[in-house]
């Protein structure tokens, strides 16, 4: 059990689809609201456009039943359960669309997140209002991996912050060296190891240490997400029937392309905006207030 020294402070972690939160924060959110802080993840849009891992639920894709979103959002408040966060939709469930990959026709969408303009800045200038922040998390300017939501995320996040001001905002990142230290022999049948084609940085500002129920919490959190991650843990879910497996303490997923990565025990932020961290030479364990 976990000292409640973070009781009063709030957090609010923006992403751009269900999933996100739990892969690149979900052990420090999980970490945040064991110490009692309280922790609201602003969702953009429902990532209808995502692909689906396993046979059962296949159909559902945007270019057959196109009822991805929906079944998405009951994987986020599972995810958001299992981390102890709250959870909100930017401008409520459905406003926004998933735009898709680079180029992809669906962000011609009238709908589309990346079409949101003003409106969006304001729907999140809002919650920043209603909640009063001390800090906000989300992706670096490139959103991290270069998907258009990210970076659109990453755009308005920043813009609300112009108009309510936010403390201290953090950009979630990898770091290049532990992804490739943390690869395994041997990948799971059917899976890739290609640490070249994950993103990666070279220095992190502050870095957040998981405990071992942060840690369960975060691989909770990402199974919940179980058409868009797999997790190499030996288990099945009614999503995906199929299990993989790799040997050692650290688990790994794997997003529908299969390449292998490491589920980390620490995760790691660069200042994005606000207030500079109290000690800014090197590794810190746990966010400083
Ligand atoms: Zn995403």
């Amino acid at each position: 059990m976990r000292t409640r020294d973070l009781a009063g402070y709030r957090v609010v972690a923006v992403h751009a689809h269900p999933d996100d939160e739990a892969i690149t924060t979900g052990g420090t959110i999980a970490d945040l609201t064991a110490r009692g802080a309280d922790v609201l993840v602003v969702t953009c849009t429902l990532g209808e456009e995502g692909e689906v891992i396993g046979e059962p639920y296949q159909q559902l894709v945007a270019d057959e039943a196109d009822q991805l979103g929906g079944f998405r959002i009951r994987e986020l408040q599972d995810a958001l359960t299992a981390m102890g966060a709250r959870g909100q939709f930017l401008g409520g469930a459905g406003c926004y669309r998933d735009s898709g990959m680079a180029g992809s026709p669906a962000s011609e969408n009238v709908r589309a997140f990346v079409n949101g303009g003003q409106g969006s800045v304001d729907k999140l200038a809002a919650i920043f209002e209603a909640f009063r922040p001390h800090l906000a998390l989300i992706y670096g300017a490139d959103g991290q991996y270069g998907h258009p939501d990210h970076i659109r995320a990453h755009e308005i996040t920043h813009a609300a912050a112009e108009q309510v001001p936010v403390p201290r905002i953090l950009h979630t990142v990898r770091l290049r060296a532990e992804t490739e230290a943390r690869m395994p022999a041997t990948a799971p049948a059917g899976w890739r190891i290609a640490p070249d084609e994950l993103d990666g940085v070279e220095h992190a500002d502050v870095s957040v240490q998981l405990d071992d129920a942060a840690y369960s919490a975060k691989i909770a959190a990402m199974r919940a997400h179980a058409t868009q991650l797999w997790i190499a843990d030996g288990r099945v879910t009614d999503v995906n029937p199929h299990s993989a497996t790799t040997g050692g303490d650290v688990v790994y997923y794997a997003l529908s392309n299969l390449i292998i990565q490491p589920i980390q025990r620490v995760e790691h932020y660069q200042l994005g905006a606000g207030q500079p961290l109290i000690d800014g030479q090197g590794i810190l364990t746990g966010i400083p207030l």
